[in-house]
């Protein structure tokens, strides 16, 4: 009928979905990835790594992405990474980019269900900020200058969400190894010369959501009728090893130790 939306109701093949992780984490958190919700998601996971592992890929079939950047944890290696993962994406055809670590648990139907209430061809850039205010960064102009820039950015620890209407505006700053180099212009990580592209650069704001979750907090405090609603939700840091989430049913803690 005349009356039906004009767009097909998004399902989860339409999300790329990135995770970052590096070779001496394969053991001790992508098997953990890959046996929970990867599972539920394979097709569309896609794993940025920097070292080989045919073992893990042959075993579970998981898609494995040698980046062949740095295993160092320098901002040049993270943002090789990013500028990877970017023009993955891009080549996927699909819909939405997320990005999480390797240390995140994504709750499909929540992302699923988030994302749906927005559109893929309108510029949608989600996350969780990182800070309670804008980050201010000199930017590096011409030769030897510099300028002060504020922007909000979306902690990437907890994940976040682009749409590919936005992400195809990011090209000149993020595709074909564009990333490093924007990233070297305000030298500061991964994540916040995502939102410089997109606040700074783009002039798009970051919808700000608290359904994303980093180690930075201590996820038992989340209400058991809450905890399925949340989008991401991350595994223990180091003060906080077992972030435990409460919720009904399910497993035992003998039976799941890593909830
Ligand atoms: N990571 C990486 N290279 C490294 C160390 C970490 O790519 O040398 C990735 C790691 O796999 C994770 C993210 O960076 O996805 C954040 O690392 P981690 O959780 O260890 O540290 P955090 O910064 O969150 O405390
Ligand atoms: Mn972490």
């Amino acid at each position: 009928s005349g009356l039906s939306l004009s767009h097909d109701p998004l399902v989860l093949k339409d999300i790329f979905i990135a995770v970052k992780t590096t070779r001496k984490y394969h053991k001790s958190r992508l098997e953990l990835l890959i046996q929970t919700w990867v599972s539920q998601a394979k097709e569309q996971t896609f794993m940025f790594t920097d070292g080989e592992d045919n073992e893990l890929r042959l075993r579970t079939g998981a898609n494995i992405i040698n980046t062949n950047c740095s295993a160092a944890h320098t901002r040049q290696a993270l943002c090789c990474k990013m500028s990877v993962e970017y023009d993955k994406f891009i080549e996927s055809q699909k819909k939405w980019f997320c990005h999480v670590d390797d240390d995140n648990y994504v709750i499909l139907p929540s992302l699923l269900q988030l994302l749906s209430s927005y559109h893929h061809s309108q510029d949608v850039y989600l996350g969780r900020p990182s800070l309670d205010h804008p980050i201010e960064a000199a930017e590096r102009v011409k030769s030897d200058g510099s300028v002060s820039v504020k922007f909000w950015f979306a902690t990437g620890g907890a994940g976040f969400c682009i749409s590919r209407g936005l992400a195809l505006k990011m090209s000149p700053w993020a595709s074909l190894g564009n990333f490093i180099s924007t990233a070297e212009k305000i030298r500061l990580p991964d994540d916040c010369t995502v939102g410089y592209i997109i606040e700074a650069l783009l002039e798009v704001s970051l919808t700000h959501t608290h359904l994303f979750h980093s180690h930075l907090e201590n996820l038992q405090k989340l209400p058991t009728d809450a905890v399925l609603q949340q989008v991401t939700l991350s595994y223990g840091g180091f003060e906080n090893r077992r972030n435990i989430v409460s919720i009904v049913g399910g497993f035992s803690l003998v039976e799941d130790p890593t909830r």
